[in-house]
């Protein structure tokens, strides 16, 4: 589905993606590990459209995408703070991107309601977003990037202030939930334990670089080198 060709940017002379060769398939959940500052808010962006590449390309179904614009591109992003609107009700929030694709206002209520039973806050529509938990907070998000059915979801740090139990059981739902709709994830959290638990596969950053790729017991059991192993180690 996703093909990211030596896809390179740079900050200022320094390569924060530096070459960085990604292929994710169909239905696959793929979790981006790594520190503060390896790169991993860069790469969704640059997948979403939203960071310009100064080398490489982004195929999307074999097609090169790496000009089109982020809202032509048929990705979902959630951004690490998913930044909801807060004066606008829950409802508004999840239909943002439905009125953006041109959804009839009788179809988007319906779609709402159904994503809002999706994500375990049934009826939430008419609610006020400040008056919402963090928690429920992040499930409305997630709901708005579900929004427009992308094939491609993006999450950065979906379930991050949360407390561990609660991430505990979003995480369970989450990945029963991807796995119903058939959605390709891309996710980016430094919670490892979340991302073994959520991930077919695990891509640990380094500077700009993926240090290891594989399945969660993969690089759990074979390191691929001192970094990713000190890198899970410290983590645990
Ligand atoms: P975190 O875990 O803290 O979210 P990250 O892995 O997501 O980190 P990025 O946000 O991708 O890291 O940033 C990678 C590097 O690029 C950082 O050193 C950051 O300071 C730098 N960077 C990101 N965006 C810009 C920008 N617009 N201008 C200059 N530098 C940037
Ligand atoms: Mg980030």
């Amino acid at each position: 589905l996703l093909s990211l060709e030596a896809a390179t940017v740079r900050f200022g002379g320094r390569a924060v993606l530096d070459a960085v060769d990604l292929d994710v398939a169909e239905h696959e959940v793929v979790c981006v590990l790594g520190p503060s500052g390896s790169g991993k808010s860069t790469l969704l962006r640059a997948v979403a459209g939203l960071q310009p590449l100064d080398r490489g390309r982004v195929l999307l179904d074999g097609r090169d995408r790496t000009g089109v614009p982020a809202h032509k591109r048929g990705v979902g992003l959630m951004f690490q703070d998913h930044q909801l609107f807060p004066q606008r009700d829950v409802g508004a929030n999840v239909a943002f991107g439905l009125r953006m694709q041109g959804v009839a206002k009788g179809a988007r209520d319906g779609e709402v309601s159904q994503l809002l039973e999706l994500v375990g806050l049934p009826g939430a529509a008419r609610r006020a977003v400040a008056g919402l938990s963090g928690g429920e907070q992040q499930r409305v998000a997630l709901a708005r990037a579900l929004a427009p059915r992308p094939r491609l979801l993006m999450l950065d740090e979906p379930l991050g202030q949360l407390d561990r139990s609660l991430r505990e059981r979003l995480v369970v739902e989450l990945r029963e939930l991807f796995g119903r709709l058939g959605t390709t994830v891309l996710a980016v959290t430094h919670d490892q334990g979340e991302a073994f638990a959520l991930a077919d596969r695990v891509v640990v950053m380094r500077d700009g670089r993926i240090a290891q790729s594989g399945s969660p017991l993969e690089v759990w059991q074979r390191p691929a080198d001192a970094f990713v192993a000190r890198f899970l180690g410290f983590d645990n």
